[in-house]
């Protein structure tokens, strides 16, 4: 969406087509726990910042996505329930804690800011005592996020053509590029592939995108007895200190969302029987943290794919003479899905600046072994990475 609208002001001569395989709203970029994340949290680095260099470019492209979406938000008023709360990383066991003082040292080298909120206070910040300590850093925003690309969809440029339920099932290279789908075919000068993992089904970057699954439920809206019963602030969002624990929100409706589980699904579809054990994990999740209203029942529950490398990096630039791609949003794609789609028209327009060419610049995703030592060797990766999260997840 992002590359469509940028695409269409940098050309507006040109004819866009927004083309999606669902209806818009139906996809992960629709059904995610709505956290547009400001700052960089590199797994692999042991201060979670790592290279400040590196850190403070990834820190410029998420706040440059920020000032995107809330100029948009704005500008066509798309109520999608825009608060500027921050975000909890919160922490209960031993390595969770950890992780958070680490961070914290990471977090002055950057010279961002945070508090530390300590046990005792927990509580009247997020309405649960399960946390023995969280880091609250301001700048992430919390929406609701089919909202938010329902809006976009209905405020495009009059020179994009949206084709929702168009999945492409071929597809030719050449001077035009040709995309098959079930009613006939389309031709274009130039293509660009935003569909995260997907990419590998059109022949690009196989075996070095993983499409991982995660999945959420949300309860109904409390009532105020229960709403009391828990207290804390009105809403607000959690991530977990371990990668592999559980993010919650209070929404500004007054449910609380729970995302953990993970599944490795190549093919780009779940398991049966994936949703129904990831709402069991949900549930455990949710009567750990807020006994006081065990019952409340989830409303809804979903799955969706997240496009991660295993080296945590993305692709942007080239693919073919006429063929780019900005995907692999390892989990980010509200801010990083923002601002690599709009860039990628930037730079097909010619633009060249320090954060363009750092994305250019950028290692790209890194190749895997083929199958089936890639599912094995996954599987057994976020097998034991949820059981390393203990009481996070
Ligand atoms: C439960 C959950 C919670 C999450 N929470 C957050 C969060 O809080 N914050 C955050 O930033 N990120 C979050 N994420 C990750 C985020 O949703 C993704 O990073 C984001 O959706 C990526 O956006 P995208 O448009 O690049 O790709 P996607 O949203 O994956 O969109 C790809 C689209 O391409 C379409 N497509 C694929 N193949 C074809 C084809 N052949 N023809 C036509 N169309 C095709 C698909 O239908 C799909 O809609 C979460 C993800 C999940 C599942």
């Amino acid at each position: 969406m992002a590359a469509a609208r940028q695409l269409a002001t940098r050309f507006p001569d040109d004819e866009v087509l927004l083309i999606e395989g669902q209806q818009v709203g139906f996809g992960p970029s629709g059904r995610n726990s709505g956290f547009v994340i400001d700052l960089p949290h590199d797994i692999g680095a042991p201060d979670y910042i790592g290279d400040i260099g590196t850190a403070r470019l990834n820190l410029a492209l998420n706040k440059a996505a920020q000032e995107i979406l809330k100029r948009l938000i704005s500008n066509h008023n798309i109520d999608c329930s825009l608060n500027f709360s921050g975000k909890y990383q919160a922490a209960i066991e031993d390595s969770g804690v950890s992780v958070l003082d680490s961070y914290r040292s990471g977090l002055d080298k950057l010279g961002e800011a945070y508090e530390v909120i300590e046990a005792k206070d927990i509580p009247a910040h997020l309405g649960t005592a399960f946390y023995r300590k969280a880091l609250y850093t301001p700048g992430t925003m919390l929406l609701q996020p089919s909202a938010l690309v329902k809006g976009l969809a209905d405020s495009l440029p009059s020179n994009v053509t949206l084709y929702e339920n168009t999945p492409i099932t071929g597809f030719e290279r050449g001077q035009e590029v040709e995309l098959r789908h079930a009613k006939g075919s389309i031709k274009a000068s130039n293509l660009l592939l935003t569909n995260n993992a997907f990419a590998s089904h059109f022949g690009f970057l196989k075996r070095r995108l993983l499409p991982i699954f995660t999945y959420a439920s949300i309860t109904r809206p409390l009532t105020d007895d229960e709403q009391a019963r828990i207290g804390g602030k009105d809403h607000w969002g959690i991530i977990p200190a371990h990668p592999f624990g559980t993010t919650l929100r209070r929404t500004p409706d007054n449910r609380i969302l729970v995302r953990n589980s993970f599944s490795f699904n190549p093919r780009g579809q779940v398991n049966p029987g994936a949703l129904a054990q990831s709402k069991r994990k949900h549930r455990l999740s949710f009567e750990r943290r807020f006994p006081a209203i065990k019952d409340v029942e989830f409303e809804y529950t979903w799955g969706g794919a997240m496009c991660l490398s295993r080296n945590h990096t993305s692709y942007f630039g080239a693919l073919d003479s006429n063929i780019s791609a900005a995907v692999c949003c390892n989990g980010l794609g509200l801010t990083r899905g923002t601002i690599t789609g709009t860039l990628l028209a930037d730079w097909l327009a010619g633009d060249r600046n320090e954060l363009i060419d750092f994305l250019i610049q950028s290692p790209v995703p890194a190749a895997n072994p083929p199958e089936p030592f890639l599912s094995l060797g996954v599987n057994a990766n976020l097998w034991n990475g949820e059981r390393r999260a203990g009481l996070e997840s």
